[in-house]
C-alpha cells in the first residue's frame, strides 16, 4: 500500500486519517501544527505524540522534506537561490528575496516544464513530473528553517507551469493560506501562468483572492507564437478574455509579465501596440529585461530601451514597473541553477 503524503492533507482529511488509525481526532490538530506551524521534518520531532503513534505514522505515512543541495547568495542584494533535492532525487529551485516590505519566496511547481517558452531554461529538457502540494510547501518551510526569517509573500514563478499542475497547486494554496497553518493572506500569493486559458477560468471560479500574473511577452499573436508555443493553442483574444473573466470574478488587479528581448519585442511600436491591447484591463505591466541563457542567442534590451518602453506605456496610461533584477549574479532566471548543477555533475 502506498504511504499517505500526510503534509498534502487538509486538516479535515488529516482528522479523518487519524481517526481511521484509531486515534482521537485532536491528535490531527497537533500533527497539523507540527507540520505547518513548526515546519517539522520528521515524526520524531513531534514530541507531544506517543512513541507508539509516531511509529504508526512512520509506517503508514510519509512526511516529505527537502534536502538543501546548493545555496547561492547574491553579493548584490542578499537574494538566496536554493537548489533542493526531492525524496526521489529530482532537483528543484526556489528563491528567497528580501524587500523593504518583507520577505518573498519564489517556488517551483513542477520538475522541469513542458511549455517550451523560447527564452526559458526550465523547459529545455521538458517536464519530469508534477510537484505535490507538500513539496511546494516544503520549499517555503525549508527556507524558513534555513534563514530563520518570516515570509510575507509567495510567488509561484519558479520552474514549471502551475496551471499545468492544477489540483496540487490548488491544494497548496488552501494549505498555505489556512488559518491553522502558515496563514498567509491570499492577497500575498501570486500565481504566474503562461496562459492556460481553461484553467485560468477555473481558478477564477474558485472564489479566491490570490493574484494572477500572466506571462505575455508579446504585443500580438504572431510575435507571441514565436516566443511561446502555448500561443498556438490559445489565441491572444482568448487569453485576454480569460484575463477579463479573472478580474470580473475576483476583482484582483492583473499583472502582465513582459520579458524584453533585445530587437525582438522591445521597440516603441511594440509598446504602443501593447498599450492598445491592454487599454481596457485593470492591470500593471511588469517589465523584465530578459536574462540571457547560454542555450539561446536572445539578448537583453538596453537600459534605454527598457525605460523608453516603460515611458511609452505610461504615456498611454498603462501602469508599468521595471522588475528589480534580483540575484543576477547567481543564475537568477528560472531553471538556470538546476541546469548548471546537472551539467557540473556530468562533467565530474
Ligand atoms: N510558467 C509560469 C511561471 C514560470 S516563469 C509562467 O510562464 O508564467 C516566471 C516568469 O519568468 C515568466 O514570465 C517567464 O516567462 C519568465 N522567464 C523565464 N525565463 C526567463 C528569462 N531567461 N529571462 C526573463 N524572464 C524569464
Amino acid at each position: 500500500m502506498e504511504k499517505t503524503d500526510i503534509k498534502s492533507l487538509t486538516k479535515d482529511e488529516l482528522t479523518q486519517k487519524i481517526k481511521e488509525m484509531g486515534e482521537p481526532g485532536f491528535r490531527a490538530g497537533q500533527i497539523y501544527d507540527w507540520m505547518h506551524k513548526k515546519q517539522a521534518v520528521s515524526f520524531e520531532e513531534m514530541t507531544n505524540l506517543s512513541k507508539n503513534l509516531r511509529e504508526k505514522l512512520n509506517e503508514e505515512c510519509v512526511l516529505t522534506a527537502l534536502k538543501v543541495t546548493r545555496v547561492q547568495e547574491s553579493q548584490i542584494d542578499g537574494t538566496r537561490k536554493y537548489l533542493f533535492a526531492l525524496a526521489d532525487g529530482n532537483l528543484i529551485e526556489s528563491v528567497f528575496m528580501k524587500y523593504r516590505f518583507g520577505n518573498s519566496v519564489c517556488v517551483s511547481s513542477q520538475v522541469g516544464c513542458r511549455m517550451g517558452c523560447r527564452f526559458c531554461a526550465s523547459t529545455i529538457d521538458g517536464v519530469e513530473r508534477n510537484l505535490r502540494a507538500s513539496e511546494i510547501l516544503d520549499q517555503i518551510y525549508s527556507i524558513m528553517r534555513d534563514t530563520g526569517e518570516k515570509i510575507s509573500r509567495v510567488v509561484v514563478m519558479g520552474s514549471g507551469e502551475p496551471l499545468d499542475n492544477y489540483d496540487e497547486i490548488l491544494r497548496f494554496v488552501k494549505l498555505l493560506t489556512d488559518e491553522n497553518g502558515l496563514n498567509l493572506g491570499q492577497r500575498n500569493l501570486t500565481i504566474s501562468t503562461c496562459g492556460i486559458v481553461p484553467n485560468m477560468k477555473r481558478l477564477a471560479d474558485e472564489k479566491l483572492q490570490i493574484n494572477l500574473a500572466i506571462s505575455l511577452h508579446a504585443s500580438n499573436q504572431k510575435k507571441r507564437q514565436e516566443l511561446m508555443p502555448i500561443a498556438n493553442k490559445y489565441s491572444m483574444e482568448e487569453l485576454l478574455d480569460a484575463c477579463r473573466y479573472y478580474f470580473d470574478k475576483t476583482g484582483r488587479q492583473l499583472t502582465f509579465e513582459y520579458s524584453l528581448v533585445g530587437g525582438v519585442n522591445d521597440s516603441r511600436e511594440d509598446a504602443d501596440e501593447l498599450a492598445g491591447l491592454l487599454k481596457d484591463l485593470n492591470c500593471v505591466v511588469n517589465l523584465i529585461p530578459v536574462n540571457p541563457i547560454k542555450e539561446r542567442d536572445y539578448v537583453e534590451s538596453t537600459r534605454e530601451k527598457v525605460l523608453a518602453f516603460q515611458h511609452k506605456l505610461e504615456e498611454r496610461k498603462i501602469n508599468a514597473t521595471v522588475r528589480r533584477e534580483m540575484g543576477r549574479d547567481i543564475d537568477g532566471a528560472c531553471g538556470q541553477l538546476r541546469r548548471r548543477h546537472l551539467e557540473d555533475m556530468k562533467g565530474d
